[in-house]
């Protein structure tokens, strides 16, 4: 999200009439976007803009940071030029307009139009389509900083991937906290929207649908997911349109019924295991990855054990493990931290270990399959060494002998020859 957000106030910039800098060396103003979920990510972008301030860069900060930090921003940072919470980087142009440094905008109003800004060229874009969320998850402070759900128009979102594939873009990223939540809190198709062709009456699949039919569009992906937007109506889009990729990112947090319900979570185990099933029942290859947090509040050994069980019973792709940072202001911070850090880490190393096994199995079965592979471009130590993805979001690598006559952005067949944990390697073989 945050560099989908980055990202437009790039194109703002531009323009605006400034120039895209070589790079942080030759740049005059450099603006840092920042994250706030654990501790750790928010230190990285003030310690980030204390160093740029040292080389007297013109500096911003924009994102979530700002938001938490409020005012307080200007102490930690005392000769920050400017800094805008997550909702209002739509003022930057304007900020570096007239000139009136230092300033705070914690803002909740987006300038009209910022949202559907993009920078020229590329063939992959992220669309913002659902801004905050609701859910307030114990430990979790983006409904905080991010404000509330809501959602864009459909008919805003289609316009916008409509405009991106007249300019190339062939795969899309739609972006949510919740994604599957889009459209619930807030309508987002009204009475002049014409009635789903295919019978659709969910938002989110509905909008799948209208995005689908978008001429150029070949990818579509969506992140993040929750189980219970895991509908019989989102498997049905899944069906009927192929361009729908074959991954869903659904976090899980944790396996244990009793954390997930300290966590507000709204989902049992049994429920959560249900979704990942309904999604390999309709395609056994279908990746699914998570985010899980180890080390939260009271967390016993059994607690943990449940979690290990849970990824394997799940058998994820991928997974993202955080250990358990306590956030000013929500509920789970009142709770004393009680995981030593040393445990936190050990069960952090035990879900990697556990995921370089399972990632290895489930790409094993892949051995001898032929994926269809989004090309990105060669590797970056290894010209000779080309890679993509398939449609469930596995890095695909092959090696391309004399000149390459593949380009990034199309689609080319490759013969899994080889499977690691978190990488195929194959060859090209011919449509
Ligand atoms: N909206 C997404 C998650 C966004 S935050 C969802 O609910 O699916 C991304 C990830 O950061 C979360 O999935 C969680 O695993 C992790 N995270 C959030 N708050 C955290 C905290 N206080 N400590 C450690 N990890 C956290
Ligand atoms: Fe945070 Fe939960 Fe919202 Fe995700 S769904 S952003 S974890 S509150």
């Amino acid at each position: 999200m945050n560099v989908r957000d980055s990202e437009a106030v790039e194109a703002l910039l531009v323009a605006a009439g400034h120039e895209k800098a070589a790079g942080e060396e030759e740049a005059e103003l450099v603006i840092v976007n920042s994250c706030t979920v654990r501790q750790k990510a928010e230190e990285k972008a003030v310690g980030k803009v204390g160093n740029l301030i040292a080389a007297k860069k013109l500096t911003g900060l924009m994102g979530c940071a700002v938001k938490r930090m409020g005012a307080d921003v200007f102490k930690r940072l005392p000769k920050l030029d400017f800094a805008v919470g997550p909702r209002a980087f739509g003022l930057i142009p304007r900020i570096l307009e007239e000139g009136r440094l230092p300033r705070l905008e914690l803002g909740e109003d987006l300038v009209p139009d910022c949202l559907a800004a993009h920078v020229e060229g590329g063939w992959q874009a992220f669309v913002t389509v659902l801004l905050g969320c609701d859910n307030r998850c114990s430990y979790c402070i983006v409904p905080d900083v991010r404000g509330h759900e809501y959602s864009r128009p459909a008919r805003e979102v289609v316009a916008e991937v409509t405009a991106l594939a007249k300019r190339g873009v062939k795969e899309v990223c739609l972006l949510g906290q919740s994604v599957l939540r889009y459209g619930v809190r807030n309508a987002a198709w009204d009475e002049k929207d014409a009635p789903s062709p295919g019978g659709y009456t969910e938002p989110f699949p509905r909008l799948l649908e209208a995005i689908a039919t978008v001429p150029g569009i070949e990818r579509i992906r969506f992140t993040s997911a929750h189980p219970k937007g895991c509908t019989d109506e989102l498997v049905r889009a899944y069906r009927e349109f192929p361009q729908i990729c074959r991954h869903l990112h659904l976090p899980v947090q944790s396996g244990s019924d009793r954390v997930l319900a300290e966590m507000g979570r709204r989902y049992t185990r049994d429920e959560y295991l249900a979704a990942v099933r309904k999604l390999r029942d309709f395609d056994p290859e279908f990746a699914v990855t998570t985010d899980v947090i180890v080390g939260y509040p009271g967390e016993t050994e059994a607690d943990f054990e449940a979690t290990r069980s849970l990824m394997d019973e799940a058998g994820f792709d991928n997974s993202f493990v955080f250990k358990y940072s306590p956030r000013p202001g929500t509920r789970s911070a009142a709770l004393p931290d009680d995981v030593p850090t040393a445990e936190k880490e050990r069960r952090d190393q035990v879900l990697l270990e556990d995921q370089e096994r399972r990632g290895q199995e489930r790409n094993d079965r892949l051995v001898g399959t032929v994926r269809e592979v989004m090309v990105e471009g060669p590797s970056k130590r290894n010209k000779s060494r080309w890679s993509g993805r398939d449609s469930g979001n596995r890095i695909v690598v092959w090696d391309v002998a004399g000149e390459a006559t593949e380009k990034s952005g199309e689609t080319v067949r490759v013969e899994v020859t080889e499977a690691h944990p978190q990488t195929l390697v194959g060859r090209p073989v011919p449509r």
